[in-house]
């Protein structure tokens, strides 16, 4: 008997091999199991051009009515992609527009296997990061002067009263940078952050510059431990730890840390902190999980991957690929499972939990896996198989699985 779902998840199509993986597990991996409910969209970079992208953002609001979203990989366009889909224009990248609506902050969390050795190999549970994604240099601004002068930083408030900085005298051509936060945005990642903790049981580092940027740093780690103390006893009473650090201090203990925690980074160390954990821990970027988590209780789940697009200009030639589903199973499993706990869905959490447990038993144990995996792995390895393949062989372990006792 099929699992019954109560609510809906709101599930966003995409592209590329991401869409072709996206529908094979939903073919082989869910809908065998799980009476699926879904308000879909397609995001499609065809129909998002079609729609003048109105698509994504009816995506978003369903997502605000339903509280859960499940998103395959889409195609930002860019000027190459405008041409070879024909499009409008180079609509804005839909990640960006969701997290907007849904003032998220994104989770990104490895999928640790024994057979995949972490380069740090004190690390033996995940490292979470938590990347602020709104403002500091990505909407900052440059100048660059071509002679001597004053640099001064001049805010004007709405009721007209004026502060005005002196930030150097400048000798000679240079550069200048500035950039801003708001608090609001700052508070929602904190809350997002100690949200996420609570509910996966983590510890939360973080960590900034405030001894040297001692206003805009320090306003960030004021705003965290205000938020922490909004949380600090649900955070006890589950042994749960804060702690922020100096961010060059953090880096020195991560290294020497064995994992277990969120680490919550501003816009630019999140950058790239997420890419330098997930290399180090497994040196593939499908074995990541992406979670999307809101102060305002939404919630969306995705691969950490993109679209995957020079193995589907070879599945378009008709070739066999070892492209990797197990990101987008995880996008799966992660979103069935925040709607299980949601709707009290004992079952569905339970199936979301044993799909998992099969992929990681088919590359630890039966030692099959595709071609990404078998690069990082320990030997032995059985086999390295098609994206079919190891569908139809997580398929058998989870058959497996949940015909146990
Ligand atoms: P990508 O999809 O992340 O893939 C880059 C490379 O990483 C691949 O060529 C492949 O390496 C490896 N890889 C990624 N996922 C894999 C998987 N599941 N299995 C095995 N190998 C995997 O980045 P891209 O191909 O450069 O980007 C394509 C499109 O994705 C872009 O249009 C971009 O806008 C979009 N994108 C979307 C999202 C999102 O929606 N969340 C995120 C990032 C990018 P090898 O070729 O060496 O095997
Ligand atoms: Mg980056």
């Amino acid at each position: 008997m099929r699992i019954y779902m109560d609510k809906p998840v709101v599930e966003m199509d995409g592209d590329e091999m991401a869409r072709i993986m996206w529908h094979l597990v939903k073919e082989k991996l869910i809908l065998p199991y799980v009476e699926l409910k879904t308000e879909y969209y397609d995001l499609h970079v065809k129909v998002r051009d079609e729609t003048n992208d109105e698509v994504t953002v009816r995506a978003g609001e369903a997502v605000k009515k339903h509280g859960v979203g499940v998103k395959c990989a889409t195609i930002t366009p860019d000027a190459e992609r405008v041409k070879e889909y024909n499009l409008k224009k180079a609509w804005r990248s839909p990640n960006a527009t969701l997290r907007e609506m849904l003032d998220g902050t994104l989770f990104r969390a490895p999928i640790i296997l024994s057979n995949v050795i972490p380069a740090v190999r004190f690390w033996k549970k995940p490292i979470v990061v938590a990347r602020h994604a709104f403002g500091d240099i990505y909407s900052g601004i440059g100048i660059s002067v071509e002679e001597a002068g004053d640099v001064e930083v001049v805010f004007r408030s709405s009721s007209g009263k004026e502060t005005r900085v002196r930030l150097a005298r400048v000798e000679g051509r240079g550069v200048v940078q500035a950039y801003y936060n708001l608090d609001s945005s700052i508070r929602s990642f904190a809350k997002a952050t100690f949200g996420y903790a609570i509910a996966n049981g983590l510890d939360v580092w973080f960590a900034a510059k405030d001894t040297i940027s001692k206003v805009y740093d320090a306003r960030f780690k004021e705003i965290f431990q205000e938020v922490y103390e909004e949380n600090r006893e649900e955070m006890e009473r589950r042994g749960l730890k804060y702690e922020y650090f100096l961010i060059d201090d953090a880096y020195a203990r991560v290294v020497r840390s064995e994992g277990g925690f969120v680490w919550a980074a501003k816009n630019f160390d999140g950058d790239v902190l997420s890419d330098f954990v997930s290399s180090a821990f497994s040196g593939s970027i499908a074995l990541m999980s992406s979670e999307l988590y809101s102060p305002h209780g939404y919630y969306l789940s995705e691969a950490a991957h993109g679209t995957v697009r020079r193995h589907y200009y070879r599945w378009l030639k008709g070739e066999k690929t070892s492209s990797n589903p197990t990101g987008t199973i995880y996008a799966w499993t992660r979103g069935l499972r925040e709607r299980g706990r949601r709707d009290g869905n004992a079952d569905l959490v339970r199936f979301a939990e044993k799909l998992e447990e099969a992929v990681k038993h088919t590359i630890e144990v039966e030692r099959i896996m595709t071609q990404d995996v078998a690069r990082v792995a320990e030997p032995p390895i059985n086999a390295i198989v098609t994206t079919e393949e190891f569908v139809e062989a997580v398929r058998r372990s989870l058959e497996k699985l949940l015909n146990k006792p």
